[in-house]
């Protein structure tokens, strides 16, 4: 098990009797460390399911579990390894009832949340405004702060409203029997600091704990790990500060600077080998990250060699831009075709272009479509966020949970059935009135009363409905029982002439049905069958639909199906962290777009010279976070990068001149 592993490395695995910390730069095997030490730790006689490894994404999960099997073979199965956020889903699924929670809750997504509070607002708001209460109450419940105190502390009349629509908000999603986001690791704090038993439990049932990409954890989610591993401490954290990228979203590096007190006994160990990249990429990586305030002095060197200096690329404008990058792509793999020069074969899935928002991937799309170029853009517009999706999400999630009132909308006029708005509006009158949710009060029997006999007759049996989907869906196990399912579900509500309805272009309408099949085969392929492992053993992990449907809104991404596809990456530069490629194009380093323009926040606040200061303070703070995710940019190559920029860039819709970023 040592193999692949250097003395500091194995060191780290061997550590196994307390708090344990690797700090160490990009692409020094940190994550090696973590997949090796779980394999270690069961060689040595640890039981499986007593290890929780956390990754940052689902999708490094996965690859995870894929590495370990390697290792261990089908041992790795038992081994919990998956997100803070689905470690909270398996918490409060489990232990949730003694806040009130049933086991088969909702998860809401950000629009959904948007949706709620506008609602609670009264419904005039405007969905800007919608979105920045939204944010306000997601850093407040990352504070850990429950409606009154954020009203307590509220510092002026807007800080005031919103801790009331958070009451409102908070009360809603109770009565949804849902949870967003946040709750998912709030939840799972208060069931470990207010119930003792429980946090009995889960001490004793977790022997070690791992967590990948530490420095991007936040205050909640330390707090829940301290508590998970309790006073013995034994987990493993590593990480690196120069590669904290998500301080907006409040991660924050106290969480590092915090171990060594919170755990005296606290092994650091540092990785100073980097086994990514060439030795003039990881100095062009250093010399970019230089200037950046040191909280704990790294040195990192590379046995790679030096290989080809690091490229600068100028271009006029975007579209010039991509057209260079793609020029650089197809001449590179021209190389490795011709054997006399003894360049190595590239393939598609070598080469990533990377930017620094969403938003660029257009114009570099466009060029690789136009060269025949297969490629896919991971971290961008999600596919759970198209209302095709959205719409069959409804569905699952109101028959896993019936409580879900924004999931009863929904489902209920989608396709239409012929339950209108006055119906609706009556129905929900009264559900508030009695205090249930929309789906109970279907069946009371008082609420005839209040509706005509046909209205009331189409509720029913919409409502019949879902029962008899939620017990078809508990009972439907395996991939191939789940795909006739869904088939036969979309043909009952026929989906597909509700797409062909709604849109006016035919093409439209069958990208749409594309996207639903594809949906659904993907969901049902969760629900397991035929599992081909890489020892080539076959294995079933069967799953009910059921099941499968409540952790849909955790999946941002598909991306787990399209890891074997020998594609070009696009992808930005936050999704990029922990990932390689052996030929890196950094794109769009332009000033204004990478650092990203930050507001004139200074001279426009001209009060008084503390608020000046603060400004200057948050600007420089913002400025170092620009620079680590240049440095992240830089260091996922392996053996080539190129970096780009263009002389205009857009403003708006204007086409302003531009120069090279300062990083360059
Ligand atoms: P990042 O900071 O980007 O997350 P990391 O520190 O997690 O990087 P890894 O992804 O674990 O680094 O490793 C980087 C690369 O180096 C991987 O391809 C890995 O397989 C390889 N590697 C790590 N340790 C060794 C080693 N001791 N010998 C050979 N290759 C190694
Ligand atoms: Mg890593």
């Amino acid at each position: 098990m040592s193999a692949g592993l250097n003395l500091a490395q194995l060191q780290a695995v061997h550590y196994t009797d307390g708090a344990c910390l690797v700090l160490a730069g990009a692409g020094s095997g940190k994550t090696r460390v973590i997949t090796m030490k779980i394999a270690h730790m069961i060689e040595k006689g640890m039981d499986p399911r007593r290890i929780a490894a956390i990754t940052f994404t689902n999708k490094a999960a996965s690859e995870m579990r894929e590495r370990a099997k390697g290792l261990i073979g089908r041992r790795a199965k038992d081994v919990l390894i998956c997100t803070f956020h689905a470690l909270g889903v398996r918490m409060v699924r489990e232990d949730g009832h003694v806040l009130g929670l049933k086991p088969q809750f909702s998860i809401l997504d950000a629009d959904d949340v948007t949706g709620i509070l506008k609602e609670a607002s009264g419904g005039t708001t405007d969905m800007a405004t919608a979105r920045q209460w939204q944010w306000v109450i997601s850093k407040w419940k990352n504070m850990g702060l429950t409606s009154e105190q954020a009203l307590a502390q509220a510092a002026d009349d807007n800080e005031r409203i919103i801790a009331t629509l958070m009451a409102r908000y908070e009360e809603r999603l109770a009565a949804y029997q849902s949870v967003d986001f946040d709750d998912l690791i709030g939840m799972p704090l208060r069931l470990l600091r207010d119930f003792p038993e429980v946090r009995a439990k889960w001490q004793a049932a977790l022997g070690h704990v791992l967590v990948d990409e530490y420095q991007d954890t936040n205050a909640t989610q330390y707090e829940l790990l301290k508590l998970l591993v309790g006073e013995k401490g034994h987990f493993t954290a590593v990480g690196d500060d120069d590669q904290s990228i998500y301080g907006w979203r409040g991660a924050t590096l106290d969480n590092l600077k915090k171990l060594p007190v919170d755990y005296p006994h606290l092994k650091v160990i540092k990785l100073e080998q980097n086994y990514r990249s060439t030795s003039a990429i990881l100095r062009a990586a250093n010399n970019v990250i230089g200037p950046n305030p040191k909280l704990f002095p790294k040195t990192l060197f590379s046995e790679l060699g030096e290989g080809e200096p690091v490229r600068v690329v100028d271009a006029d404008n975007e579209e010039h831009e991509a057209e260079r990058a793609v020029a650089r792509i197809q001449s590179l793999r021209a190389e490795g075709t011709l054997a006399q020069t003894g360049a190595q074969h590239k393939e598609f899935r070598d080469f990533a272009i990377l930017y620094r928002a969403n938003h660029q991937a257009k114009p570099f799309e466009k060029a690789l479509r136009k060269a025949n170029i297969p490629y896919k853009v991971s971290g961008g517009q999600s596919f759970f966020d198209r209302a095709e999706i959205r719409d069959l999400c409804a569905w699952f999630r109101l028959w896993a949970n019936n409580d879900d009132d924004p999931a009863f909308l929904r489902a209920v006029t989608t396709p239409k059935r012929g339950i209108g708005h006055t119906t609706l509006g009556t129905l929900g009158v009264y559900a508030s009135q009695y205090k249930l949710s929309l789906f109970e009060a279907l069946f009371s029997s008082s609420l005839g009363a209040a509706l005509s006999t046909k209205a009331l007759g189409s509720l029913h049996e919409f409502g019949r409905y879902v029962n008899d989907l939620e017990f078809r869906a508990r009972h439907t196990e395996g991939a191939d029982n789940a795909t006739a399912f869904l088939r036969e579900w979309l043909k009952e509500i026929d989906y597909e002439k509700h797409l062909h309805d709604g849109e006016e272009s035919e093409k439209v309408a069958a990208a749409k049905w594309t996207n639903v099949l594809e949906f659904c085969d993907w969901m049902a392929a969760r629900c397991g069958g035929q599992i081909e492992d890489v020892a080539g053993v076959t294995e079933r992990e069967l799953k009910s639909l059921l099941e499968v449907s409540q952790t849909i809104a955790l999946l941002s991404t598909i991306s787990e199906r399209e890891k074997d596809q020998n594609v070009v990456t696009l992808s930005t530069l936050h999704a990029s962290k922990g990932l390689e490629w052996p030929h890196v194009l950094l794109v769009g380093v332009t000033e204004g777009m990478l650092p990203f323009k930050m507001g004139d926040g200074a001279d426009s606040l001209g009060g008084s010279s503390k608020a000046d200061e603060a400004a200057n303070e948050d600007m420089a703070t913002r400025l170092q976070e620009e620079r680590r995710l240049m440095y992240v940019g830089i260091t996922r190559a392996q053996r080539s990068l190129a970096v780009s920029w263009t002389r205009r860039r857009k403003k708006g819709r204007e086409l302003v001149t531009a120069l090279p970023s300062r990083f360059i």
